[in-house]
């Protein structure tokens, strides 16, 4: 019996042909990872392969000594009898995914990808082959994302509004990825329509600290200082403060006093998650792929067969059976955990875990399934 070429451990994703994990939950030899958020990249491993443009914000996660290689876009490389090479997921920076070729059968894991512009990082290619490992965090029909570029107008004039009355703005969003993508759409939109902002964009320190990162990656950041009493302070109710949402209610916060605060994450799709977490405003802006968009991915990619994992994966799994693939659930790590477990060193991807529901509601399915789907191997 032919093995798969890539199969579920106790450790996550592993390609045997190569002898290396895809985003392993704990230290294993060798690690190639999809992204540097929390949830995909853990210290402790022997050797690390991502991509180039990852490079700096694995390190700001996983320690600057760490023993990390790098691989440029499709470049691919011989590892054992695999033919690797990654591929731009557009979810952060160095975002990518795993393309492994073993004896001519090609698997793609996606790791956490989306379709939606993000100046941030390079855009989703889709990659074909027979097997789609897919991240399914949204797999519901609800999920629909709008434009970026109304949202972005939308946070816009929240601001000028509260500017108006003298409120500083703060606003939540996850500080590896979200926060800084929040940066980079305003400084965007500043520039295309011509004007100027309401008063300075000041961050939280767990952003600032992954601020240089992106400027050597070459991302286009305006430079930014950090929120304090004193900078928030001197702009008068006129800032914008992006921070991480651990951030609310604490006392760092309260000093900012009169405040509005808004939550930008995929999450604020649904009511009643913006009612709880929201604050006063709710953005609908993900990094992670919505419904169409997943949908369209797998069709572009010609996989007969496409695993799903990271979310609530049952209802997308019957869709695609109904549909005629060959689908079935991953089990994750952290699945069902919510979203208030945001690493203290600010690197989490909180919006990979639902905030308010925390089981899924189809059991994942285990590696014997995944032995027996592959079982049924579609003609390449
Ligand atoms: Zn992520």
């Amino acid at each position: 019996m032919k093995q798969d070429v890539v199969q579920i451990t106790d450790r996550g994703l592993f390609v045997p042909a190569a002898n290396l994990h895809i985003d392993p939950w704990g230290p294993v030899e060798r690690a190639v990872i999809t992204h540097a958020h929390a949830d995909h990249a853990r210290g402790g491993s022997g050797g690390y392969l991502t991509s180039r443009s990852g490079e700096g914000v694995l390190r700001a996660r996983i320690g600057s000594g760490a023993p990390v290689e790098t691989l440029p876009w499709g470049e691919v490389r011989q590892v054992g009898s695999a033919r690797l090479s990654l591929h731009p997921a557009g979810h952060i920076l160095g975002s990518a995914q795993v393309r492994v070729e073993v004896a001519g059968e090609v698997w793609v894991v996606s790791g956490d990808y989306k379709l939606e512009p993000d100046p941030t990082c390079r855009p989703f290619e889709p990659v074909p082959c027979h097997t789609f490992i897919s991240e399914c965090t949204f797999g519901l029909p609800i999920y629909r994302w709008p434009h970026p570029d109304g949202v972005f107008s939308e946070i816009s004039r929240w601001w000028s509004e509260n500017a108006e009355e003298g409120r500083t703005s703060i606003l939540f969003g996850y500080s590896l990825g979200k926060a800084q993508r929040l940066l980079a759409g305003l400084e965007y939109q500043r520039r295309n329509e011509a004007r100027e902002h309401p008063g300075p964009i000041l961050v939280h320190g767990a952003v600032h600290r992954l601020l240089p990162p992106y400027r050597e990656a070459g991302v286009d950041l305006p430079t930014i200082d950090r929120a304090n009493g004193e900078s928030v302070r001197a702009a008068r109710g006129r800032a914008l403060v992006v921070a991480p949402p651990s951030a609310g209610g604490t006392p760092w916060i309260r000093k900012f006093t009169p405040y509005s605060t808004a939550f930008a994450s995929g999450w604020m799709r649904i009511r009643g998650t913006r009612r709880r977490r929201g604050g006063d405003r709710g953005f609908v802006l993900s990094d992670h792929v919505d419904w169409p968009g997943l949908l369209a991915v797998i069709a572009a990619t010609g996989a007969e067969r496409v695993g799903l994992t990271h979310g609530t994966t049952g209802p997308a799994v019957r869709f695609l059976r109904e549909a005629g693939w060959d689908a079935w659930s991953l089990p994750t790590r952290f699945q069902g955990e919510d979203g208030s477990d945001e690493p203290s060193d600010g690197t989490g991807d909180g919006e990979s875990k639902h905030p308010v529901e925390s089981k899924d509601p189809v059991e994942p399915t285990g590696p014997s399934q995944l032995q027996r789907a592959s079982q049924r191997r579609p003609a390449p």
